[in-house]
């Protein structure tokens, strides 16, 4: 918030030092766009008009930054040296002290935007470790894939990088269900490089216009294809329309399952999930193989391993009615998960998981961000952990957030 007002002060100093310079002289607009050389003077007066009313800030408001588009807005509202230099001569003003507000805006403005593209590189981080986990564990899923789909909690297990979004037909992502019905047909077809099998995870485009990418991987673990057409003769549209109808299921879709923990527990190995906090440092990690979650400033760990229920639950669909209930081992901290539903953390809306933390808010999941009620990213994080990890993360994060002062420099 600090950041915002320093500014909101700066872009008022740089607008009043140009109006106040203009009323000194009593020079016109179109006389200050003459003596600063502007050949069309209709344009000049804009571009004198926009610097004295200076910025609009509000999208610095964003805690997660702004994008690439608001940050080219901002930057182009702000006058650039060239000039600055012209308008301290016609003005007669201190060229130093405007070029430090300037400065000082460009700064924030890139912090802004820069903020923004740190939280992107985690969604693309989060979708491509999906796709390396899917290539790397196929066939072990493969081999399980008639017990994977007869098990609700494994059937419904949300997939972050597969699915298919066509304009027009509308957007899925695929569950682990969808995935292993849709993979004999249409969704494998034949690499363009090696003619292995290609897997078509990702498929979005135009119906209209036809034009469509085809993200995925090649069955064959030496080739590395991960884009290509559409086989011949298959249309987009009629792609789409197959894979929009496959398994999908309008009820809400459950699971305490996360794919790599699914993956860790049919006997494939997969790596430690990095909890990263909003200032991208890594406060806790959790071991999908050890069901710990673990703060790392702390030492306190939670163990999730009743979630899973590992022995008893797979493909044994009776013991998944039972509310599994979840306590920290740590006496220092009250990370204490009790008695849920599990909807209250398993469920999806649209394509986010929902953390539901009852009269603290509902935060949102969605590929490798977890935010808290207000829309804020508070974790980051580059593979999907199991839903039970984000609930905990959740309260752990709900409990310091009010107390925490905001990060500003
Ligand atoms: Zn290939």
């Amino acid at each position: 918030m600090e950041r915002i007002h320093a500014a909101q002060y700066n872009a008022i100093r740089l607008s009043l030092a140009i109006r106040d310079g203009r009323a000194k002289l009593a020079l016109t607009r179109p006389q200050l766009a003459q003596a600063m050389g502007y050949k069309k003077i209709d344009r000049g007066c804009q571009r004198i008009a926009q610097w004295e009313r200076g910025c609009a800030l509000e999208s610095l408001d964003n805690p997660n930054g702004i994008d690439a588009q608001t940050h080219k807005r901002l930057v182009s509202q702000l006058p650039t040296s060239k000039h600055l230099e012209k308008l301290t001569t016609a003005l007669e003003l201190n060229l130093e002290m405007l070029e430090n507000y300037r400065e000082a805006l460009l700064s924030t403005f890139a912090l802004s935007h820069q903020r923004h593209r740190r939280i992107r590189e985690f969604k693309k981080h989060t979708l491509r470790s999906e796709h390396s986990l899917i290539k790397r564990h196929h066939k072990l899923l493969l081999d399980h894939a008639n017990s994977l789909k007869a098990t609700d909690q494994f059937k419904e297990i949300q997939l972050s990088s597969c699915g298919v979004s066509a304009s027009f037909l509308g957007a899925i992502d695929f569950t682990l269900g969808d995935l292993l019905t849709l993979s004999s047909n249409p969704l494998v077809s034949t690499c363009a490089q090696c003619g292995s099998d290609f897997w078509n995870l990702k498929v979005s485009g135009s119906t209209l216009s036809g034009r469509h990418t085809v993200t995925g991987f090649c069955t064959a673990e030496s080739c590395d294809q991960s884009k290509q057409q559409l086989p011949k003769g298959l249309k987009f549209g009629r792609f789409a329309r197959v894979c929009l109808k496959g398994e999908q299921s309008n009820h809400t879709r459950s699971s305490h399952w996360s794919l790599s923990q699914l993956i860790h527990h049919l006997g494939g190995s997969v790596p430690l999930i990095e909890i990263y906090s909003d200032q991208f440092e890594v406060f806790a990690h959790y071991d999908p193989s050890t069901w710990m979650l673990t703060f790392t400033s702390s030492a306190n760990s939670v163990d999730l391993s009743s979630v899973f229920e590992t022995q008893t639950l797979l493909f044994a669909a009776s013991t998944l009615t039972r509310e599994p209930e979840y306590e920290s081992s740590s006496d220092k901290k009250h990370i204490t998960i009790q008695s849920l539903q599990p909807l209250k953390f398993g469920a999806f809306v649209g394509n986010s998981l929902n953390v539901d933390l009852g009269g603290e808010g509902v935060w949102r999941y969605r590929d490798g961000v977890l935010a808290d009620p207000n829309g804020v990213a508070m974790a980051l994080m580059k593979m999907d952990p199991p839903p039970a990890v984000l609930f905990a993360l959740a309260r752990h994060l709900s409990g310091h957030h009010h107390m925490k002062e905001p990060t500003t420099t």
